[in-house]
């Protein structure tokens, strides 16, 4: 069973200064769960977990994962600009980007960042734009099926990330001709795994790689990047994967492959996004409507513009009716917002207590890939995000959009620049 981290008497109770929708982010559960993840990694001592900012790119919470011990791994200009903000500058940055424009990677190498290059290519354009720094970081993409056991988790061939293995011996060889002296290697395979093989797997590949990289080129890898990718479980019935035994994994096949090769001094890096944030975020909202034709609908204050991931990969996301935790899910809904898309649907066919108007649901796990994807559709304006403190104080980090907010691209008409709004 899947319990919010929210009940209905604060929900009231921030809803009597914040309305619904809203984001709400709980940090004591984004502190203790960092903190598991770096006593996870403590065997390595140059770990680094590089926070992937694109998943809440919200300086409030950066903050707190910066003072956990974390990084941020970024991807475009204004990350790094949110970064630099918080006075988050050179090791502490990971840029792994890619198709990249020329601006960007003169803002990753003014602030001195890790620069991970997604391709062959990109060594040429570096050089050209900002010159080659002395550390160096490249993303492989093996091709083919990635695999664990017999199930296929994703397709590495099909993706347009990263050099070949061909072109990494090539490229590390002439980026050590242009004066690279630290290299690092990156890779990122699967997305969302509820399996605690994925990383040592993964780590499995990336091991076996610097060992052949260092024969074949002389160049032993100083840092080692496993990315993101450990996922969280959406549904009730999802099994959670257990940080201690990845962490455990991963140092297995560390004693296994680089150890016995004399690389025992290379630093584990993480990015992760979805598993640092996901379960520690909440959508709260109200139903507003309910409407009774082929199918029965209740309609929320949210819609996609608020979480994304339903329409876009139809993605589990559970619901919880707040008040109503003990009540039988008896009835069947699909839970919509007001867009004009049949695709803002946050549940289909979804078993739930009888919904009223005015009930406050929680739609769970929406710290991630949540607000972050948000757009405004239909016009609709993006909701607050609110920061349930660990001493049960709420503050908000961003307030919501307003209509202002949305029109401030154009420079038309007098009724959108004098607005009370
Ligand atoms: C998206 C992304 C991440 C984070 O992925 P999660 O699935 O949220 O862990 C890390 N690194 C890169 C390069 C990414 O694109």
């Amino acid at each position: 069973m899947k319990t919010s981290f929210v009940t209905l008497q604060q929900v009231e109770e921030i809803t009597k200064t914040y309305p619904t929708p809203f984001h709400l982010y709980d940090e004591k559960g984004i502190r203790e769960n960092a903190r598991k993840l770096k006593e996870a990694f403590a065997w390595n001592k140059g770990f680094k977990e590089y926070f992937a900012v694109k998943a809440t790119p919200n300086p409030y919470i950066i903050n707190i994962l910066r003072e956990e011990g974390c990084g941020v791994d970024c991807s475009s200009l204004t990350e790094l600009m949110l970064s630099e903000s918080l006075g988050i500058k050179g090791e502490e940055i990971m840029f792994s980007s890619n198709v990249t424009p020329e601006e960007e990677y003169k803002k990753a190498y003014d602030l001195g960042a890790f620069i991970n290059l997604d391709d062959y290519t990109h060594i040429q354009f570096l050089k050209e734009t900002t010159g080659i720094p002395e550390t160096i970081f490249c993303r492989y993409n093996p091709g083919g099926v990635f695999s664990l056991g017999t199930d296929i988790m994703d397709n590495p061939g099909e993706s347009k990330y990263g050099f070949t293995k061909e072109q990494l011996i090539k490229g590390f060889r002439e980026l050590k001709e242009l004066g690279v002296k630290n290299f690092g290697i990156h890779s990122f395979l699967a997305s969302n795994t509820v399996s605690n093989e994925y990383y040592p797997v993964l780590a499995k590949i990336l091991f076996e790689l610097a060992v052949e990289l260092k024969e074949q080129t002389g160049i032993a890898v100083k840092y080692i990047n496993l990315s993101g990718g450990i996922g969280v479980p959406y549904r009730p019935e999802d099994k959670e994967n257990d940080i201690k035994i990845i962490g455990e994994g991963v140092r297995a096949v560390f004693e296994e492959v680089l150890v016995p090769n004399g690389m025992k001094d290379v630093a584990i890096f993480t990015e992760l996004g979805r598993f640092m944030l996901a379960p520690y975020g909440c959508l709260v909202t109200k139903a507003i409507h309910e409407k009774h034709i082929y199918k029965e609908y209740i309609g929320l204050d949210a819609c996609a513009v608020d979480l994304m991931r339903p329409a876009m990969y139809g993605a589990y996301h559970h619901i919880t009716v707040l008040g109503k935790e003990n009540e039988p899910c008896d009835h069947k809904y699909d839970v919509t917002g007001s867009l004009c898309e049949n695709n803002d649907k946050f549940a289909i066919d979804r078993m739930l207590p009888k919904i009223e108007k005015g009930d406050y649901l929680v739609i769970h796990d929406t710290g991630a890939h949540g607000y972050a994807m948000g757009y405004n559709y239909n016009g609709k304006l993006k909701s607050a995000e609110l920061l349930l403190k660990e001493d049960g104080t709420v503050q908000m980090i961003r307030r919501a959009e307003t209509p202002k907010d949305y029109f401030a691209t154009f420079d038309f008409g007098d009724i959108l620049k004098d607005m009370k709004y």
